[in-house]
């Protein structure tokens, strides 16, 4: 009740109840009087003095009762009674009285107006008893005589329409009010529609034959044009949905557009019209089937109704649009992961066999940086597009970047439906793109579970069809949930044993090809489990990438290589560099540059002898912000390898630009410097690259004095593999440098 407060609404009330016409019954009920006398004669004159009397527009009914027990009897029964006109002295003195008494509190009349009438002049009730009982008038039996009995009747009838107005709109208030808190709770707007008819039936005892529409198109040629029936119910349901314009009856279709066109509400014969203004243009209309004539209060009510309808229903818009934010991607207006999740549990709910599928863009990020960000947008709204086209009886949302999420009955979507959308290329900025997409898949199953955990089991899915091959699909499997099950406990332990100082490094010497004399090291962790079992680094390093604990490992690993080469460069006369992985994570943090400030300068390190090991893939995302932070680090003097070399797609134009100092070839060449049919065109190739490139070359892997003579044939200066060493902790890298020494010497 914000537009009219309940005071306002009973002075209005009142006004019209003095207007003549206000009132409950229609005009030609008569108002129901009941007098009571033990006297034949007192009824008659009554009757005489009341025949083809109106009293404010309407005839008097007369009622008769002789005794109490009588009157009681027939004012349980009778409905309506108005007045009673009352002899205070019947079968004992305290007859009278002892009615009044009943008549308010065991039959609870309390609107019913009283008239005491007595015939004994000076003959007076108690002035409590007139109070307490809500006595409206004392008369002598003669001074009731036409014109009295006409006036002092008009006076209580007035009294008691007015209460009953007052009453009636009381309760109506409350009803409004109560619809209007049942509408702002509506979910959306369909709902908040239909409510307004059944409320409206509801609160004026209606049947809920109607129907509401609203403007859903701006077009408006013509009135009523762009208007859809947005709810519809009893006998007009089946125009749920039309455009008004086609609604089979024309005469509500008339009425309806007449209310459009007046914006006001129409009360017509058989129908209420109603108009609900929102905000911005978001009007509604309501017809309803008129089943039953309303009185002047009832008209009254509904004209607050409708007002307080206005509020909700910008209210409700508001809301719409709230869950509109909270549903629906902003960028591609498409709906959200939560709203997918909700759609997962629809499905659930209704019993479908459906299946949810995540939809990855391949390489997202590389064709970003090719066509451009706003063009890369535009790419992923017209997958958006095409994905609801071709399957238009699935839910289509986006999950995050470059994932799209679909949940739809099973057959329409399998792997070879979903990957054939993308077999044909999209048009961007007048470009071709084609593209293509890794798919996680998962069969709901009947095991109750939410949206949320179906979409879990699918991301596990993708996650596992992305590390296998790029464009292919897997469905989830009970392992794969273990698997990662597992990662989870191990990623557990493994912050454990980062806190209890149970990692540890590990150094694999570097040396020349041609006399095998150590030229460096490379830093390699090593995690030991409380139970003594080593965890390989190629397990838990991913591990640690994904959940971020590699910032801080590999601040960790920095200093604890830094502080190692001091030490190894205080005993051994070998001029040794340090070679630190970097993983991607690490590399991409903005803290990276200042973390490795701070690690040098506090272990006292030559930057000159720090080269950090960045993998091929590093260095091709994000190629702009990459170049800037390679050539930083090369500022500081400290130099940068190329990891597993070879196994990456590095174009060699932007490998020449990058500020790197070595290739590391990768093992994989190296295990086929081996045997008959030893290959040595790749490793020979990537030497020859690097001459030409001015940059130093390095092999991976020598595991066999066969592969190291290829090596020295390909002009490869320097190598690293267990043919030398392998990695090694401290106590054994010192005495197999010292070995070193005496054989060099
Ligand atoms: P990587 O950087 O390519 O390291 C070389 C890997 O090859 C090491 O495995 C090393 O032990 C192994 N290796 C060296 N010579 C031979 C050989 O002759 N034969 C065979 N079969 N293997 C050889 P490791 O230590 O298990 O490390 C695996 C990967 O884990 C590393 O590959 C690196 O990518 C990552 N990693 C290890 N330590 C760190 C670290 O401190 N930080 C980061 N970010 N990554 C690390
Ligand atoms: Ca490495
Ligand atoms: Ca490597």
């Amino acid at each position: 009740m914000s537009e009219h407060s309940e005071d306002e609404l009973l002075t209005f009330l009142e006004d019209d109840v003095d207007s003549q016409t206000g009132h409950l019954s229609n005009k030609s009920d008569p108002w129901r009087v009941l007098s009571v006398d033990d006297d034949e004669d007192v009824h008659v004159t009554t009757q005489l003095a009341l025949d083809r009397v109106e009293i404010l527009g309407k005839p008097v009914e007369l009622l008769k009762a002789y005794t109490a027990e009588e009157a009681l009897d027939v004012l349980g029964k009778e409905k309506g009674i108005a007045v009673v006109l009352l002899d205070v002295v019947m079968e004992d003195d305290h007859a009278g009285l002892d009615i009044v008494d009943k008549i308010r509190n065991e039959l609870g009349l309390v609107d019913l107006r009283i008239v005491l009438r007595t015939g004994q002049p000076g003959y007076a009730p108690e002035l409590e008893a007139i109070r307490d009982y809500d006595i409206n008038d004392y008369r002598n039996k003669s001074e009731l005589t036409h014109t009295k009995l006409y006036t002092t009747l008009t006076s209580v009838i007035r009294s008691y329409s007015q209460i009953r107005a007052l009453e009636a709109s009381r309760k109506g208030l409350e009803l409004i009010t109560q619809s209007s808190g049942k509408l702002i709770n509506s979910k959306g707007f369909d709902e908040f529609s239909l409510g307004i008819i059944k409320q409206l039936s509801e609160l004026l005892g209606l049947s809920d034959d109607g129907i509401v529409c609203t403007r859903t198109s701006s077009d408006d040629a013509d009135i009523g044009m762009g208007y859809t029936i947005v709810a519809a119910s009893g006998r007009y349901r089946s125009a749920i949905n039309k455009p008004l314009n086609e609604l089979q009856q024309p005469t509500v279709m008339q009425a309806l557009k007449n209310c459009i066109e007046q914006q006001q509400n129409l009360l017509l014969d058989n129908a209420i019209v109603l108009y609900f203004s929102g905000q911005s243009g978001n009007d509604l209309v309501a017809f309803l089937d008129q089943t039953r004539k309303l009185d002047d209060t009832e008209k009254r009510l509904l004209d607050v109704f409708c007002s307080n309808i206005s509020v909700c229903l910008n209210n409700v818009l508001m809301l719409s649009k709230l869950h509109h934010y909270a549903y629906f991607d902003s960028l591609l207006d498409i709906p959200n992961r939560l709203a997918f999740v909700n759609r997962i549990d629809e499905y659930k709910s209704k019993g479908i066999d459906a299946s949810v599928v995540l939809v990855d863009v391949d390489q997202f990020s590389a064709i970003n940086d090719t066509i451009g960000i706003t063009n890369g947008d535009f790419l992923l709204g017209a997958v958006a597009l095409r994905l609801g086209e071709v399957l238009d009886d699935s839910f289509v949302a986006r999950i995050s970047g470059d994932v799209f999420g679909l949940v739809g009955e099973r057959e329409a979507l399998t792997p070879d439906t979903v990957r054939g959308i993308f077999y044909s290329p999209f048009s961007i900025a007048d470009q071709e793109q084609l593209i293509s997409v890794t798919l996680g898949m998962y069969d709901l199953d009947e095991k109750v579970e939410s949206g949320q955990e179906a979409l879990k089991k699918a991301n596990i899915a993708l996650k596992k069809a992305k590390e296998s091959l790029r464009g292919s699909h897997c469905y989830f499997t009970r392992a794969m949930e273990m698997e990662t099950e597992t990662r989870v406990r191990l990623l557990h332990n493994l912050r454990k044993a980062f806190d209890h100082d149970r990692l540890f490094m590990v150094y694999q010497p570097q040396v020349t090809v041609p006399d095998g004399r150590p030229v460096g090291v490379e830093a390699l962790l090593r995690w030991r489990t409380e139970k003594g079992e080593m965890v390989p680094p190629d397990r838990f390093i991913p591990l640690a990438e994904s959940s971020g604990l590699i910032i801080h490992l590999g601040e960790w690993v920095l200093r604890t290589a830094m502080l190692q080469l001091q030490r190894l460069q205080s005993q051994t006369s070998f001029k040794l560099r340090m070679g630190i992985n970097v993983s991607m994570a690490q590399f991409r943090h903005p803290e990276f540059l200042n973390v490795l400030d701070r690690a040098i300068a506090e272990t006292g390190v030559d930057p000159h002898d720090i080269e950090l090991e960045v993998t091929e893939s590093v260095a091709m995302i994000d190629r702009v912000a990459v170049s800037k932070t390679l050539s930083s680090i090369a500022k500081r003097g400290i130099k940068i390898a190329i990891d597993d070399f070879g196994t990456g797609f590095s174009s060699l134009s932007y490998l020449e630009r990058l500020e790197v100092h070595r290739l590391k070839i990768d093992k994989s060449f190296i295990d086929k410097l081996q045997g008959d049919s030893a290959d040595p065109r790749l490793p020979e190739m990537i030497v020859n690259l690097a001459k030409d490139l001015d940059l130093d070359v390095i092999a991976e892997g020598v595991e066999t004095e066969e592969q190291a003579a290829w090596l020295k044939r390909i002009n490869c200066d320097e190598a690293q593999g267990y043919l030398y060493a392998r990695p090694l902790e401290e106590t054994w890298l010192l005495e197999w440098l010292r070995e070193q020494e005496q054989r060099l010497a």
